[in-house]
């Protein structure tokens, strides 16, 4: 298994460096997402042909079955190339929907939705966050999903549904019972976006640019959205269970994803200081402060790794609950030592590193982010200390 598990990466890898590092245009990395999609497509039907779809499937489904701690080698990889999750069907949040509706769907909704998800022929939303309440408190929120018969009646305010342009279909967290507990107060709906009470505000402009198709983040309005009570995942008031369950592997996933863009921020260092030269003979590699840079990076990524790859492996031997701390810590670690790195890739790099040639600056404004969604910096540090904290308190 291991030598199957090293060949896979190495096939991987292959594809990425000789497909997709191509791609980093300056043109690819400062327009529309839609202006490379059909070239990712075609690319799509060249990992099929290879055997390397369905990465993050399980057996059943025709995917490799991997481990999360297997999966997130490969995430690692296809994290550094701006298109390798996409390209390998692999990209959130398609790949935590697929995981949902695996675990929790009835025949029906996987025969309409996951197959042709897993297939790359639709793509997803995830919609939960709302411009009018805390994200970092979900269990106050404004959506609601009242019964009607056998029908759910959605109505709600939505921002940062990423992805949702073009998207067949959304995952809708809204309130089913106002007045149970705090935590099974809300449900998730699948809401197909052809829907008539669906309503596509806009795609938020982030750092500058709005984005468009899979690479954006929607505001979107749910206008008495009338679905079949049938399109409920899991059980009602289960909202947040598989939100939780969801977001376990989904953090493991960012995480390894960070890993990859840090690696591939630092091999860009490494290459560039090694061949900028400051004075006859004298390159950047040479300075001190460079060479700091370099040692330190190198050990904060293997460290990140070392920590994601541990909370992987006990996720997959005792389940996400068991994690939970552990999944805290590596969230805000790995997302700040990311953006630690790419900022020294892009000091090395002087002037070039702010263009849009290198692909540095590219991912220093779009992994901004990643010390905020799936839980801000500060929610989990608190979350990690107060359980840490509760030991001392017996
Ligand atoms: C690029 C991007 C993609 C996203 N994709 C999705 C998506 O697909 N679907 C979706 O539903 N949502 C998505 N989100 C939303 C994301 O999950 C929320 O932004 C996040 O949960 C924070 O909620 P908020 O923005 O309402 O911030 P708030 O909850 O208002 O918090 C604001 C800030 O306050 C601080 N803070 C919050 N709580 C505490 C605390 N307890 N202690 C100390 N400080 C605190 C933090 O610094 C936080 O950043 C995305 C966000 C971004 C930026």
């Amino acid at each position: 298994m291991h030598i199957e598990i090293e060949n896979l990466l190495q096939k991987i890898k292959s594809f990425v460096e000789t497909e997709l590092y191509p791609l980093e245009t300056t043109e690819n990395l400062t327009g529309n997402f839609s202006q490379i999609e059909p070239i990712l497509l075609r690319l799509r039907e060249k990992v099929k042909e290879v055997g390397l779809w369905g990465l993050a499937l399980p057996l059943d489904m025709g995917g490799k079955g991997l481990s999360l701690m297997q999966f997130g080698k490969v995430s690692e990889i296809l994290a550094k190339s701006p298109f390798g999750h996409f390209t390998f069907n692999s990209q959130a949040p398609d790949i935590g929907n697929m995981e949902l509706l695996h675990k929790y769907a009835s025949k029906e909704i996987k025969d309409k939705y996951l197959n042709p998800l897993a297939k790359g022929e639709i793509r997803s939303c995830f919609s939960m966050t709302e411009p009018e309440f805390a994200g970092s408190n979900p269990t106050r929120m404004g959506t609601t999903a009242i019964k009607d018969g056998d029908n759910y009646i959605i109505n709600g305010h939505k921002w940062f549904t990423s992805s949702a342009d073009g998207a067949t279909f959304a995952v809708v967290m809204a309130v089913t019972d106002a007045d149970a507990a705090p935590h099974n107060r809300a449900s998730q709906i699948l809401v197909p976006l052809d829907n008539p009470g669906y309503e596509f505000v806009r795609n938020i402009p982030i750092m500058g640019h709005a984005g468009d198709s899979w690479a954006s983040h929607a505001e979107v309005r749910y206008n008495n959205v009338v679905v079949p009570r049938s399109n409920l995942i899991g059980k009602e008031g289960e909202g947040f269970l598989l939100a939780q369950e969801r977001l376990g592997p989904g953090r493991i996933h960012h995480c390894m994803r960070f890993i990859g863009i840090a690696e591939r921020s630092f091999e860009l260092m490494c290459e560039y200081a090694t061949k900028r030269e400051l004075a006859e003979g004298k390159y950047l590699a040479d300075m001190q402060s460079i060479q700091h840079f370099i040692a330190e990076s190198r050990v904060e990524i293997d460290a990140a790794r070392l920590l994601v790859l541990d909370t992987a492996d006990k996720i997959d031997q005792f389940g996400s609950k068991a994690a939970r701390n552990q999944i805290s810590g590596i969230k805000f670690y790995t997302a700040n030592m990311m953006l630690r790195v790419i900022d020294r890739a892009i000091q090395t790099h002087g002037g070039l590193g702010m263009t849009n040639d290198v692909v540095l600056s590219f991912w220093y404004a779009h992994e901004r982010a990643a010390r905020i969604y799936d839980g801000a910096d500060e929610v989990h540090k608190s979350s990690l200390a107060k359980s840490i904290l509760k030991e001392y308190r017996k």
